[in-house]
């Protein structure tokens, strides 16, 4: 039984038009005799209308009762677009995460799948149904709804495919995956198909197309992810192993991506100790922040200055755990006007010179970096908001992007 799992997101079911739209478009290709699982988010800008009722109601709204709340969203939309298949005629069944065992653990708001029981949307394809999906969400040990983070409807899928050896399909509002955010710059080029890794760092530093997360399962899972345009015959972009890695080797970069989510920390004039330094990040660590780029000065009398960025939505949390370190504005010095600007390929591993090609073009066009962290594919630079535009149209011309 070849299963195809497709996504929609909440743009492309963002009013009870365009879920009929969808209905066709889910139908047509039943007709033409795929067995399909359809996942679902909520419509719209439905998850922000709910966080913001809670928060109308308190600023710190208890964590359990809020993934009751969110995961409504895409109980409304799959209910509806099973209506409006069964409407045109064919069968189709509505499932949330609890019928269908999703199963999750860890944190309310970024719980993880581990399992989903796919007995019951096995039982429904072979009736000939088409199965409809709550995206988000999950049920944990203790039976209480989870969700899986925002924009986790993609994992869901993922994850559906994964467990019934099925294609994964993405419907979204762009129509594909793109060297740069067209955004932010109009001449990039869509991509026919991109490696994990790369698109698993894209996603990761800001390209906010796909839940990361998604991507890794497809990675792990050897699960091909198209991601493409809803409801139209424009060729989107296959998120895949690319095998053919002497193509990209003749070009280095694959894609760039900025991010103006996170703030840098600097401490200053601290003991150029390994223990305290590991006491400071572990304990940033615990509370689930992530930290990226660090940076440290090399030692003066023993002391030393260390800087690292973490998403600005966790500074005061991480402010709170710093402090009992460090206090006081001489020590700790925050910088809000950081963009993290970063370009990925899988062809950097066998090209030299990329960052100083990069560096040699910041340098020219005086771009000052802040701070740097590389991988094996990627390379990321901390500079100021101002230079953002200027980094993407230089940077873009210079590797072709
Ligand atoms: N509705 C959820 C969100 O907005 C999940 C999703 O769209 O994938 O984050
Ligand atoms: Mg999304």
């Amino acid at each position: 039984m070849a299963v195809v799992v497709q996504k929609y997101g909440g743009s492309s079911v963002g009013n009870i038009e365009k879920i009929k739209k969808v209905a066709e478009t889910v139908v047509k290709r039943k007709r033409a005799g795929d067995d399909l699982v359809i996942v679902v988010s909520a419509m719209g800008d439905t998850t922000d209308e709910l966080i913001e009722m809670a928060n109308q109601i308190t600023d710190t709204p208890d964590k359990r009762e809020m993934d009751a709340l969110l995961s409504t969203g895409e109980m409304i939309s799959c209910a509806l677009l099973a209506i409006a298949i069964q409407s045109l005629g064919e069968e189709a069944i509505s499932y949330t995460a609890y019928q269908i065992g999703i199963k999750t653990s860890g944190q309310y708001g970024k719980s993880l799948i581990y399992d989903i029981d796919n007995k019951k949307i096995k039982k429904s394809l072979n009736e000939g149904k088409i199965v409809i999906v709550a995206g988000f969400q999950g049920v944990n040990e203790e039976g209480d709804i989870t969700t899986l983070g925002r924009g986790g409807s993609d994992t869901s899928a993922v994850a559906i495919a994964v467990k019934l050896k099925g294609s994964c399909e993405i419907y979204t509002d762009v129509d594909g995956i793109y060297s740069v955010d067209p955004r932010k710059y109009k001449n990039a080029k869509k991509l026919d198909e991109i490696d994990y890794e790369e698109m698993l760092e894209l996603s990761s530093l800001g390209a906010q197309v796909m839940h990361s997360r998604s991507i890794e399962l497809g990675q792990k899972y050897g699960i091909p992810i198209y991601v493409g345009l809803s409801n139209s015959d424009i060729k989107g972009t296959v998120i895949k192993e690319v095998a053919n890695k002497m193509n990209m080797e003749s070009k280095p970069i694959t894609g760039l991506a900025t991010s103006d989510d996170d703030v840098a920390i600097t401490i200053r004039d601290i003991d150029n100790d390994i223990n305290l330094l590991s006491d400071i990040f572990e304990s940033v660590a615990k509370k689930r922040i992530n930290i990226d780029m660090i940076s440290q000065t090399a030692p003066m009398n023993n002391k030393v200055n260390i800087s690292f960025t973490l998403p600005k939505a966790d500074l005061k949390e991480a402010l709170d755990i710093i402090e009992k370190f460090y206090s006081g504005k001489d020590k700790l010095f925050i910088d809000e006007d950081i963009t993290k600007f970063s370009i990925v390929g899988i062809g950097m591993k066998t090209t030299s010179g990329v960052a100083a090609r990069v560096f040699k073009v910041f340098k020219l066009n005086k771009i000052e970096v802040k701070m740097i962290t590389t991988s094996e594919i990627r390379i990321t630079c901390a500079i100021k908001q101002e230079d953002k535009q200027k980094a993407i149209e230089l940077i873009a011309t210079e590797f072709n992007l």
